[in-house]
């Protein structure tokens, strides 16, 4: 295993002066440069940048928390250098003018962001094959995706070229490449981590997140970027426990629901159940108590999350017309409408069309009632199941994914296939709760393929999850594992 690798491993090692900021930072470029080519994981690499903030780590100039540490950044977080592409044409050269709150927090605490990882356009998919520039490939199967939408950060934190990284997860995209690159992922509850300038694409879902090796490299960059923002209105301004602090103490007493419909939905992987139920025994033996808690509305979920998301996307990316905001067709056209259509035609990808054409129906007058109010309600109602399980237990476990990483090529032309990956993962984000994916077992055969476990708790129960996540890590070896790649 390369030395260094995690974030708290390089954070000490810097702090004991066994390495320098900028050698941390030159292997981490030099990883990039070597592997970029079959990983694919950046849309852009800020070489110079980097380095320059990394020699002012060394020169006492950058101090905290996070001083000298190489971090991939999703390529949809705003940047007041470089671009902010959200992988798709219709950015493909915009420079936004100031920096997202996440990314300030992460520099002000001393962190060197290497680049700017690549996604699935606007954040819409579960593969980061519908980016408009790149395939990303897993570090662990470059035939294989690395899962989506923050492919990008995941691959490139599994292949070595930063030691934690940032992603965004409307519906699983953190969590969900996470589970297919071995990864610790956390969706943090709505209202924790500042939204400013993060590109939006379903603005009731959208929450920023970290990816760590471990639990511990997780709960530190959630010390780094949570906390209430006065320019992001929907953020909580309730204070930050220190996520580190407790991490090592087991969770006494605790129950741990099991979702009885989860086992009706179908196409579980077999792998996958067994590793997910050996990942319960093993709580059990932690001295867990196993509860069983059920979520009616569980058949709802993937279709109710694509009501609604669709519909605000159609809504937020009204301002990509070719004059306010986004790329604007250098072909001849009569007037505006033409000026939009042609411009929004050229600059968006199929499935981002898709997802506009599907929200825009549904926000129609004739069908707002039948699609978008009736996503609503079951919106009430998943809230209400959530409460209702919350009441039995400290929180659920699940599959974060029901199949391991997929080929590249194999689901990107049946989005519906492709949308079914999500059905453990979009309930959160539509009940606006905490989530994490924590790395629980393998595949067998040549190229072993990394399992997922999610846990899924109350609002602002991150610190809780963290400890509970650390206590099955603690007990086990998957995390040490590195894709043959790193
Ligand atoms: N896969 C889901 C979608 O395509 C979730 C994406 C996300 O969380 N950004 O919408």
């Amino acid at each position: 295993m390369p030395e260094f690798d995690t974030l708290i491993s390089a954070r000490d090692a810097i702090r004991s002066k066994q390495v320098s900021a900028v050698e941390l930072t030159r292997r981490a470029l030099e990883r990039i440069a070597q592997l970029e080519p079959r990983i694919q994981a950046f849309n852009s690499v800020a070489d110079e940048r980097a380095m320059g903030r990394a020699k002012a780590v060394d020169a006492g100039e950058i101090t905290g928390a996070l001083a000298g540490m190489p971090i991939a950044l999703k390529d949809n977080l705003c940047t007041s250098w470089g671009t902010t592409t959200c992988s798709s044409k219709m950015l493909e050269n915009f420079r936004a003018p100031y920096d997202a709150t996440v990314v300030k927090k992460l520099e002000a605490a001393g962190a060197v962001i290497v680049g700017k990882t690549n996604l699935d356009e606007f954040a819409m998919g579960s593969s980061t094959e519908n980016s408009a520039f790149k395939t990303t490939r897993n570090p662990w199967d470059t035939d294989r995706v690395p899962g989506g939408s923050s492919g990008g950060s995941a691959a490139a934190l599994a292949a070595g070229m930063c030691v934690a990284s940032i992603g965004s997860d409307t519906g699983g995209s953190i969590r969900q490449p996470a589970a297919l690159c071995g990864l610790v992922g956390l969706k943090p509850t709505y209202g924790r981590v500042s939204r400013y300038g993060l590109v939006a694409f379903a603005s009731s879902l959208d929450q920023v997140g970290p990816f760590g090796r471990t639990v511990a490299d997780t709960a530190l960059m959630m010390n780094v970027i949570s906390g209430h923002d006065r320019k992001d209105s929907t953020s909580v301004p309730s204070a930050v426990p220190d996520y580190l602090a407790d991490l090592e103490t087991p969770l006494k007493g605790l129950r741990l629901g099991i979702v009885k419909e989860y086992d009706l939905a179908s196409g579980i992987d077999p792998e996958v159940k067994r590793a997910v139920d050996a990942a319960v025994a093993m709580y059990k033996q932690l001295g867990a108590t196993i509860v069983d808690v059920s979520l009616p509305t569980t058949p709802y979920g993937i279709a109710a999350y694509y009501v609604i998301a669709p519909c605000e996307a159609s809504s937020n990316l009204a301002r990509y017309d070719g004059v306010h905001f986004g790329h604007r067709t250098k072909e001849p056209v009569n007037d505006i409408i033409e000026l939009f259509s042609k411009s929004r035609a050229e600059g968006f990808g199929e499935e981002v069309q898709r997802r506009i054409m599907i929200g825009t129906y549904a926000l129609s007058s004739g069908y707002y009632d039948a699609y978008y109010v009736r996503a609503l309600q079951l919106r009430t109602l998943i809230r209400r199941d959530f409460d209702n399980a919350f009441s039995q237990c400290d929180a659920i476990v699940c599959p974060t994914s029901p199949i391991p990483a997929f080929k590249a090529g194999e689901k990107s032309g049946d989005p519906l296939q492709m949308y079914l990956c999500d059905v453990f993962t979009v309930t959160c984000n539509i009940a606006g709760i905490a989530g994490i994916s924590i790395p629980c077992g393998f595949t067998a055969g040549e190229k072993p393929l990394p399992i997922g476990l999610q846990l899924l708790g109350p609002n602002f129960s991150e610190e809780k999850l963290l400890r509970i996540a650390r206590m099955y890590e603690a007990a086990t070896e998957w995390h040490t594992r590195r894709a043959p790649l790193a």
